[in-house]
């Protein structure tokens, strides 16, 4: 039976039901049960009028508890827990507060009305884990607010603030005192009086708002299956009596939760939520961080400016010249403005969030800082005096951050005489909308400053990852494996726009091609140069993107790379010039041009990804396999309904991956260095 996680409590003739499993409330069989009964109680006790269905601590039902979707569901079901709430013949007033989400404002669409603390979130987020809300959500939310917007809310799993649910109508008060009074008043007021979101009527909505919602939903959803399913549902809700549409709702989210996709997003939701707990720095506590120093107004350096001011940081921006200084504040200064001409910010807010910022060439100034994020040129020497400079202003105990790429962090602490405060951060661009903060601890970073740099990825709405100091780090370590992987396959016959193809069509946001292009050829070029003395000669070395180069042909910003660009054209064309330069690599080899298929491409470019990664989790880099998945799926266009690279590797059955990797060594040939499986099948965080 486990533990009670609800209880009822008295107010006069008003029946106080609490929801007590914390930490986040969730709707468990526990709860589920627990309410059930006390509806129960409420309908048969005569000295009771109403109820209020209220959470303890910090939230309401903050969602289900996602570890019984993989399984039958256990009795009672949270449609039945919502069917007894709407047969009671008293009222019951949801209570919400922190967050009612999925299953949680279900429930509280069960209600009789709903009251909410300022600072709520409420929303069906069910959508972005591959199913659909299946306790009625999608039936009930349209009557409260139409067709179109319920497709909008549904799904983008979109999380509504109170001021903003009160204004659609999907919180009847806000109450400004104590919630649990204002929700028991409430009740008190409407008893004897039922008001059931099932007897109401959908509003009616003409075919053009319907239809623009749809195509918006599909479009920003991938068309995946659980958008098309949520939209259906809901335009159920106007065709078909309530019951039937309600059992079918819940025959599509029967069918969903035990989908592949559902299963992959499970694993990516739990994996990015234990990616920020990591056991090694556990007890460790962040350093505060409310003054932040951006070294160097470029791309990087702006867009972490503008992640800071976002999140509510002071920053001062800090540069090496005068016009480089201008030329990054005009940059912030215009995301704000962007922001306010389309109306995601008001006025007030977009000068208020850009008082806080200060762009200065006096580096005296330093001093004040909690924390200093570097993003001057990839250069160790120029990252090393820029740290010198740092280590000479800034104060005892701020946390000192490099954004490098590539480089050594240890040779860039070891420039300072506190290297135990010296700390990588490595931001992807652009740095205000990526998801992805990979957090880089050197071999004497303390376990504070790590804290710190997970806990500054939380403020600043990231997905936290620690890895260790190790070129690429984890992300762009594996990136690289996978990039040459393909180029062996460009070598040996496929065309670069066929795999771009392929991989996109797997689900990748773009193709390795095209983002070669897009982030420049002459990055890895240069990088390949300097690793060119050190490099196995033997090793398997693939010159095209040299010779691209050589032609400078160094991507978008030529104008020509892998594809051409031409003025004026949106897309990337593909370049007859390129294939013979390809053909030539080819010939100087000895290698005969062979036919691929969109699967073996998609394959061996897995494969290489899940092999790159039990390397970095052998040497320690990823500690969990786990991690490897957050990374890709935030920081590289890895379909996020595919699970990841490890997810993928899991499916595949431990002897097809090593017969898989075995085939990859002799494709791959000389130089090629083989990982060990078990680290990847076994070494992971919960799924
Ligand atoms: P950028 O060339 O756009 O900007 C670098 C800025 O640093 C310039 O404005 C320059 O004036 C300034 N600068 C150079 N030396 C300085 C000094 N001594 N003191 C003060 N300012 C100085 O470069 P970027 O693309 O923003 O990259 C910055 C860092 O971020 C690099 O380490 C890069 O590897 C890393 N990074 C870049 C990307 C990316 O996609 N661009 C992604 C992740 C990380």
């Amino acid at each position: 039976m486990g533990e009670a996680r609800v209880h009822l409590e008295r107010d006069g003739d008003i029946a106080v039901i609490v929801i007590d499993n914390p930490p986040l409330n969730k709707g468990s069989r526990a709860v589920r049960q627990g309410v059930l009964a006390a509806v129960q109680q409420l309908q048969t006790d005569a000295t009771l009028h109403g109820a209020v269905l209220i959470g303890a601590g910090s939230t309401f039902i903050a969602g289900s508890d996602l570890r019984e979707f993989g399984q039958p569901l256990a009795e009672p079901q949270l449609s039945a827990v919502i069917d007894a709430l709407e047969s009671c013949s008293k009222p019951v007033i949801a209570a919400l507060h922190g967050a009612a989400l999925g299953g949680g404002f279900e429930l509280a669409l069960g209600c009789d009305a709903r009251v909410a603390a300022p600072g709520t979130v409420v929303g069906l987020p069910e959508v972005t884990l591959g199913i659909i809300p299946g306790a009625g959500g999608t039936q009930r939310l349209p009557r409260l607010v139409g067709i179109p917007r319920a497709i909008r809310m549904i799904c983008s799993g979109e999380r509504m603030a109170a001021a903003a649910a009160l204004e659609a109508g999907v919180v009847d008060a806000v109450a400004e005192g104590d919630l649990r009074t204002a929700a028991v008043a409430h009740a008190r007021a409407r008893a004897g009086r039922k008001r059931r979101l099932r007897d109401r009527a959908v509003p009616a909505a003409d075919a053009a708002s319907i239809e623009a919602a749809v195509q918006a939903a599909l479009k920003a959803g991938k068309r995946r299956p659980a958008v098309q399913a949520a939209i259906d549902a809901v335009i159920e809700s106007a065709r078909v009596p309530f019951e039937a549409a309600l059992a079918g709702e819940r025959a599509v989210f029967e069918q969903l939760r035990v989908s592949r996709e559902a299963f992959a997003l499970r694993h990516q939701f739990f994996a990015e939520r234990d990616s920020a707990k990591h056991p090694s720095i556990e007890g460790a506590v962040p350093r505060a961080v409310q003054r932040v120093a951006v070294i160097g107004a470029g791309t990087m350096g702006s867009g972490i400016a503008i992640a800071c001011l976002e999140a509510g940081c002071d920053v001062l921006l800090l540069e090496q010249d005068a016009a480089a200084l201008e030329r990054g504040a005009t940059r912030i200064h215009a995301h704000f403005a962007g922001r306010l001409q389309s109306g995601k910010v008001k006025a007030a807010t977009a000068a208020a969030v850009e008082a806080r910022l200060q762009a200065s060439l006096d580096w005296s100034r330093l001093a004040d800082a909690d924390l200093v994020i570097e993003a001057v040129f990839e250069d160790l020497a120029v990252k090393r005096q820029v740290f010198e400079r740092i280590d000479a202003h800034a104060r005892p105990g701020a946390v000192l951050a490099s954004n490098t790429s590539y480089l050594d962090l240890d040779a860039i602490a070891a420039a300072t005489r506190r290297p135990q405060d010296v700390v990588g951060l490595h931001f992807f661009s652009p740095a205000n909308v990526m998801k992805l903060l990979e957090v880089v601890r050197g071999k004497t970073t303390a376990l504070d400053v790590q804290a710190t740099g997970l806990h500054v990825g939380r403020t600043l709405g990231k997905t936290a990852v620690l890895t260790g100091n190790a070129f690429g780090f984890i992300g762009n370590r594996i990136y690289s494996a996978y990039r040459r992987q393909c180029e062996f396959m460009v070598e040996e016959g496929a065309w670069p726009e066929q795999i771009d193809a392929a991989l996109q069509r797997f689900g990748f946001a773009m193709g390795p091609f095209a983002v070669a292009d897009l982030s420049g050829l002459d990055i890895a070029w240069r990088i390949r140069q300097a690793q060119a003395a050190t490099r196995d000669p033997a090793a398997r070395y693939v010159r095209i993107p040299d010779r691209l180069c050589e032609t400078g042909r160094l991507g978008r910003k030529t104008g020509a790379g892998y594809y051409a660009y031409p003025a004026g054209a949106k897309a990337a064309q593909v370049d007859p010039a390129v294939q013979p330069l390809i053909e030539q690599c080819r010939f100087e080899k000895g290698m005969v041009a062979r036919a691929f298929n969109d699967s073996e491409i998609v394959r061996r470019a897995m494969l290489a990804i899940v092999n790159e990664a039990a390397l970095l989790l052998a040497d320690g880099v990823a500690e969990r396999a786990s991690d490897v998945d957050v990374v890709l799926v935030n920081g590289y266009g890895f379909p996020r309904w595919e699970g990841g690279p490890v997810f993928w590797a899991r499916e595949q059955g431990e002897r097809a991956l090593l017969a898989g990797l075995d085939e990859l060594a002799r494709l791959s040939g000389p130089g090629f260095a083989r990982g060990e499986l078990h680290y990847v099948l076994t070494n992971g965080a919960s799924a």
